[in-house]
C-alpha cells in the first residue's frame, strides 16, 4: 500500500486514543529508562553488537545456544564466554527481568502467570495445554488503549509497550518451566493484554527472535498474531509476507453495533477494515481467523449470525467464536449453550468455516487482564 495513504491512516489511532483514554499512553519519547533486555536481540543484531564493542562475532551463536538451548538465567553460567565478555553482557543487558508473583493452575492444566516487570509493573501470560501442544499466550503491553467494552485489560489504560525482549523472555519462562517436565513449547498466539499492532516494531522483532532456527525455533505457522483492527498495520502485516497466522478481532458484524462494543472502530470504519482483510488475503494467499466473542443480547442472535455470515462471505476464513468469560468490572453476560450452538449451526449453513473456542482455565481468572486487575488494582483503574 502507498506510503502517503498509511501514514493518513495511522494518524487516526491516536486522535481516537486522545478521544477515549484519560491517560493517554506514554509517547516513545518518554519511554521509560529500561535496560535493554539480551532477549530483544536477533543474532543478525548480537553479532554487530559485539564487532562494535570490540568482540568476535562467532560469540553470537554461543551466546543464543546459552540463552534458548540451555536457558541459563545468569550471564555468570556462560561458562565459554571469556570473562571480560561476561562482565560486558551484565552491565549492557538484563537478561532475567521478569519475577514470578503468582502462578495459578487450573484442573485443565493451564497455567496463568503473573510476573512483575524491571519496573514493578505486571503483566499476564498463560500457558494452554491443547492434544496438538503446549500454547503460550503473551502480553505486548502493560494495559491497553484500544477500550474495547468487555475487556478487563484495558482498564486503567495503557502504561507502556512491551521491549520486544520482554515479550520473548515470556516464552523463556515458560518453557523454563516446562523444562522440569521435558516438555516443550510448540505453538504462541499473541493475544494476551495489549494491542501487538499498537506496539508493531516489537512485536515484529519477537516474532523474528523466537522463529530463528537459532532461537526458539517455533514455526510461523506456529504463531497467531491478532489485531483489533488497526487498519494500516494490517496493510502493513500484509505486505512483510509471513507464514504466520492472522486474526481480527471482530466481534459485530455491523459498524453501529461493533463500535459500541470497540471503540477502534470510530478510527477504523467496518468497511475499511474488511477491505484491508480483503488485501491481507489477496497479498499472502492466507486465510484470516475472526475472533468472534459472544455476549448475551448484545451480539448472539440468528439475525446476527445472518448478518455476519454476509459480511465475511467470499473470503478466505474461519470464525473462532468465543463465550465471553463473564468480567465482574463490566457488565455483559455469557451467552447460553443453547445460543452458541444456534449461532454455529446459522454460519455452518451459510457455509462459513467456524469453532468454538474450548474453554481453559475456568477455574482460574481466566478472562485476559482479570488476574492483573485483580492483583493491581492500583494500576488498572
Ligand atoms: S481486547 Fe485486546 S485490544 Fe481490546 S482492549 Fe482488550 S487487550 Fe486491548
Amino acid at each position: 500500500m502507498e506510503e502517503k495513504t498509511l501514514s493518513k491512516l495511522n494518524e487516526r489511532i491516536d486522535d481516537l486514543v486522545e478521544d477515549i483514554a484519560e491517560k493517554p499512553a506514554r509517547t516513545k519519547k518518554e519511554k521509560p529508562n529500561l535496560k535493554e533486555s539480551i532477549y530483544s536481540f536477533q543474532p543478525e543484531q548480537l553479532q554487530d553488537w559485539l564487532k562494535a564493542n570490540g568482540e568476535k562475532a562467532f560469540r553470537a551463536a554461543q551466546i543464543f545456544e546459552w540463552l534458548y538451548i540451555k536457558r541459563v538465567k545468569t550471564f555468570e553460567e556462560m561458562s565459554n564466554l571469556p570473562k571480560g565478555l561476561r562482565d560486558k553482557l551484565e552491565v549492557n543487558f538484563a537478561l532475567t527481568t521478569l519475577k514470578t508473583i503468582i502462578q495459578q493452575e487450573s484442573k485443565d492444566g493451564t497455567i496463568k502467570f503473573l510476573f512483575e516487570l524491571q519496573d514493578g509493573y505486571a503483566i499476564e501470560t498463560v500457558l494452554m495445554r491443547h492434544e496438538y501442544g503446549n500454547s503460550v499466550c503473551v502480553t505486548t503491553q502493560v494495559g491497553c488503549r484500544i477500550g474495547c467494552t468487555f475487556c478487563a485489560s484495558t482498564l486503567g489504560g495503557l502504561k507502556r509497550h512491551l521491549l520486544a525482549g520482554e515479550i520473548v523472555e515470556q516464552v523463556v519462562k515458560v518453557q523454563q518451566s516446562l523444562d522440569e517436565l521435558g516438555e516443550r513449547v510448540s505453538h504462541i498466539v499473541i493475544m494476551g493484554i495489549g494491542e501487538p499492532f499498537d506496539n508493531y516494531d516489537a512485536m515484529m522483532n519477537f516474532l523474528k527472535v523466537v522463529n530463528h532456527n537459532k532461537g526458539l525455533n517455533i514455526g510461523a505457522r506456529h504463531i497467531t498474531v491478532s489485531t483489533s483492527g488497526i487498519v494500516p498495520k494490517i496493510y502493513q502485516f500484509a505486505d512483510e509476507q509471513l507464514q504466520i497466522n492472522f486474526a481480527v478481532s471482530l466481534h459485530a458484524p455491523n459498524q453501529e453495533a461493533r463500535q459500541k462494543l470497540m471503540p477502534i472502530a470510530r478510527a477504523y470504519k467496518l468497511d475499511e477494515l474488511m477491505e484491508a482483510v480483503r488485501y491481507y488475503t489477496k497479498k499472502t494467499g492466507r486465510r484470516v481467523s475472526f475472533e468472534y466473542g459472544l455476549m448475551s443480547g448484545e451480539n448472539d442472535s440468528v439475525e446476527v449470525a445472518e448478518e455476519l455470515s454476509a459480511l465475511i462471505k467470499g473470503i478466505k476464513c474461519h470464525v473462532n467464536l468465543i463465550p465471553v468469560n463473564y468480567v465482574p468490572e463490566r457488565d455483559y453476560i455469557r451467552t447460553s449453550r443453547s445460543k452458541i450452538f444456534a449461532f454455529e449451526k446459522t454460519l455452518k449453513k451459510n457455509g462459513i468455516n467456524v469453532t468454538i473456542r474450548r474453554e481453559q482455565g475456568s477455574d482460574i481468572d481466566a478472562a485476559c487482564g482479570q488476574l492483573r486487575a485483580k492483583e493491581r488494582e492500583e494500576e488498572t483503574r
